[in-house]
């Protein structure tokens, strides 16, 4: 068995009766000749790695360019405070997607999920809700599962597929796991990816100086906003009318055309702006000092 598209996961589920992120369990047992608990264990291991990276960002530091740091502290006292304009969930997702970017930029452990600048997204939808660790589980098992697929099939890194492939994928990952846990069927799992992924399309990855800080932070909210819409839209029973894995294969396909320039090489879209080019020019005057 392998993980090489949506379509073969739903086959699995239906001949073997078994839920989405069980097919993946079983993939992973196969995968690594583990048990089930050992494979398990190894995912528990990852979510208090996500858990204690949260706990233990405070917020106080800033990053080597000094262009991130103190954002996700900013959001939750705005939060705290009642002034968000959407309030509850969805604020607190934002604060959590800026705090674990910018902890990543801050160079403390993060979780790649499935990359360290896209580090932000899944742990943003998760860690706000009071989870079970059958749900934590449910959760990331399906969310390896996508991002499995999409790797396989297009892209997961910003050097080959842009923007599109790091957050997107990493938002297709988090909606999928937000439709597990709330009970969606393998279909509303393939819609929730398939509809995070084509609003995220075409997205570029352009980071100032080559430092994953600016746009990478402020886009791991969007990535985590766009999940939690599209897992509600496919609970709604909104259908993407585009195949899940036709989705995932367009995104491929945009992101080989993608010109080099943004595709992390840092010499187009915000990197190339005036302020863009300047951060990079004091970067490299200050390690010749
Ligand atoms: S802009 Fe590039 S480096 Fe930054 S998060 Fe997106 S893909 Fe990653």
């Amino acid at each position: 068995m392998a993980l090489n598209s949506m379509r073969e996961i739903f086959d699995q589920m239906r001949e073997q009766h078994l839920a989405f992120w069980e097919v993946v369990l079983a993939y992973d047992m196969d995968e690594r000749q583990v048990s089930p608990e050992g494979s398990k264990a190894k995912m528990l291991l990852t979510w208090q790695a996500m858990r204690d990276a949260a706990d233990a960002y405070t917020g106080q530091r800033s990053s080597l360019s000094g262009l991130v740091g103190g954002d996700g502290m900013k959001m939750r006292q705005y939060n705290l405070r009642g002034e968000s304009m959407l309030g509850g969930y969805v604020s607190a997702v934002i604060a959590e997607a800026l705090s674990m970017a910018e902890s990543n930029a801050c160079m403390r452990r993060i979780v790649a999920a499935p990359t360290a600048g896209a580090c932000g997204v899944l742990p943003a939808v998760l860690l706000p809700l009071d989870l079970t660790q059958h749900q934590i589980l449910q959760a990331l098992y399906t969310a390896s599962g996508i991002g499995a697929v999409i790797a396989s099939r297009a892209s997961i890194a910003g050097a080959e597929g842009g923007c599109q492939a790091e957050i997107g994928t990493a938002s297709a990952m988090a909606a999928g796991a937000l439709v597990a846990i709330r009970g969606g069927s393998g279909e509303q799992i393939g819609h929730a990816v398939a509809m995070a992924l084509k609003n995220l399309m075409g997205l570029v990855c352009d980071p100032v100086a080559g430092l994953v800080e600016v746009p990478c932070v402020k886009r791991n909210v969007i990535g985590a906003v766009n999940a939690v819409s599209a897992a509600d839209m496919a609970m709604a029973g909104i259908q993407s009318r585009i195949p899940v894995d036709e989705v995932i294969e367009a995104m491929g396909q945009v992101g080989r055309r993608m010109p080099v320039e943004f595709r992390e090489t840092a010499l187009g879209g915000l990197a190339n702006t005036p302020t863009g080019r300047a951060v990079k020019e004091r970067m490299q005057a200050a390690r010749k000092r």
